[in-house]
C-alpha cells in the first residue's frame, strides 16, 4: 500500500513547456510574415563586457533567431555616456522595425539605470519594467502593455500545469522590482490571496506553510525546507544560486531557494533548478516581442 513516505511531487518541466511556447511563437511569426510581409524585431542592447551579461544576451539573440524574430544587436563600450545610451534608445524607439527594446542589466555604475529604462517607449518595453507598465499591473481594472518576463513565466508554468490560482493562498518570498513584487501583483490579478515574505519577515516558515502556491525568489540557496511546505502545494522556485561542488568541473552547481529533494516529498508540484523558471524567462521575452509586433502590424 502506498504511504505518505512514497509521495513524489509532479516535477514541472520548464524546459519542455518553454519549448512548446517557442514552437507556438515560431508558428505565429510565420503567419505574420506570410500575411503582412513583416516579422517582429527585438533590439538587445548591451553595455560593456560583463561575462554573465554577454552570455544572457547571446542566449536571447539566439532564441530570437530560432523563432524567426529579427534581432537588432546594439553593443556599446563600457565607457559610453548615459546621454549616448539614451540617444540610442530614442533611435530604437523611432525605428518601426523594432517592436521590443531590452537593455541588459546591470549597467555600469556611471549610468543611472532608472533614467535609461524610463526612456524606453512603453509600447516597446518588452521587459515590462517601465514604471507605467508596473503601475498598470498594480491597478485594478488596468492592463499593462507588457508583463515582466520571469513573473509572467511563473504564472504560465502554473496555468500550463493545470494549477488554478483563483481563491488560493499564495506566498511570494522576495519583493524585488524584477521578480517578487511583479509576481505578487500578477497573482493578485489572478485572484489569489497573496502574502509577501522578505528579509525582515519574522517566522517566514509559518507563513509559507499556509501557502497553496509558493513562489520563491529570495536568492538564498535551499532556504525553504520540506517541512516549510504545505502538503500538496505548488512550489515555483525562481532562485538561482551557485554553490560549491568539487565534483563538478566548474567547481560549482546551481540550486534554487527551495530544498528540491525535500520539497519533492511534500509538494504537489515543484520546479527544478535549473530547468524550471529559467527557460520560461526567455520564452516570455519572445512572447512579449511577438505581442508587441502584433499590436503594431495588425493595427
Ligand atoms: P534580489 O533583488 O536580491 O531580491 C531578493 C529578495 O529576497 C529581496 O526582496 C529580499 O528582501 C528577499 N530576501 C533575501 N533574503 C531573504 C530571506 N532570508 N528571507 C526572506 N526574504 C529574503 O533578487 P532578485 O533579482 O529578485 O532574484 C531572486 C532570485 O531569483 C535570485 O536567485 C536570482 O538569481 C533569481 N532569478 C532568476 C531568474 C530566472 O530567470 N530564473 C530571473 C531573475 C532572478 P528585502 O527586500 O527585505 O531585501
Amino acid at each position: 500500500m502506498a504511504s505518505i513516505l512514497d509521495h513524489q511531487a509532479s516535477i514541472i518541466d520548464g524546459k519542455a513547456i518553454a519549448q512548446t511556447i517557442r514552437s507556438e511563437i515560431a508558428a505565429e511569426v510565420c503567419t505574420l510574415s506570410e500575411k503582412y510581409g513583416k516579422v517582429p524585431g527585438l533590439a538587445v542592447v548591451i553595455v560593456g563586457t560583463r561575462k554573465d551579461s554577454q552570455s544572457y544576451v547571446s542566449m536571447k539573440r539566439k532564441a530570437c533567431a530560432e523563432v524567426g524574430i529579427k534581432s537588432f544587436d546594439v553593443d556599446l563600450p563600457e565607457q559610453v555616456s548615459e546621454a549616448d545610451l539614451v540617444e540610442k534608445v530614442h533611435e530604437l524607439n523611432a525605428n518601426p522595425d523594432v517592436h521590443g527594446i531590452l537593455v541588459q542589466l546591470p549597467l555600469p555604475k556611471h549610468i543611472n539605470e532608472e533614467n535609461v529604462l524610463s526612456e524606453i517607449s512603453i509600447e516597446k518595453d518588452v521587459d515590462g519594467f517601465h514604471p507605467l507598465n508596473i503601475g498598470k499591473l498594480a491597478m485594478k481594472g488596468r492592463e499593462p502593455l507588457f508583463q515582466p518576463c520571469t513573473p509572467k513565466g511563473c504564472l504560465e508554468l502554473l496555468h500550463r500545469s493545470g494549477i488554478s490560482i483563483k481563491g488560493k493562498r499564495a506566498v511570494v518570498v522576495g519583493r524585488s522590482n524584477i521578480v517578487g513584487l511583479p509576481v505578487s501583483l500578477l497573482l493578485m490579478k489572478a485572484d489569489a490571496t497573496v502574502t509577501i515574505v522578505h528579509s525582515h519577515t519574522h517566522n517566514p516558515e509559518s507563513i509559507i506553510r499556509e501557502a497553496d502556491i509558493v513562489i520563491a525568489a529570495a536568492g538564498q540557496a535551499m532556504m525553504i525546507k520540506g517541512d516549510w511546505i504545505k502538503p500538496g502545494a505548488a512550489v515555483i522556485d525562481v532562485g538561482t544560486n551557485a554553490v560549491d561542488d568539487p565534483t563538478k568541473k566548474s567547481g560549482y552547481r546551481l540550486v534554487g531557494d527551495v530544498d528540491f529533494q525535500e520539497a519533492c516529498k511534500v509538494a504537489g508540484w515543484v520546479t527544478p533548478v535549473p530547468g524550471g523558471v529559467g527557460p520560461m524567462t526567455v520564452a516570455m521575452l519572445l512572447k512579449n516581442t511577438l505581442d508587441g509586433a502584433k499590436r503594431k502590424i495588425e493595427q
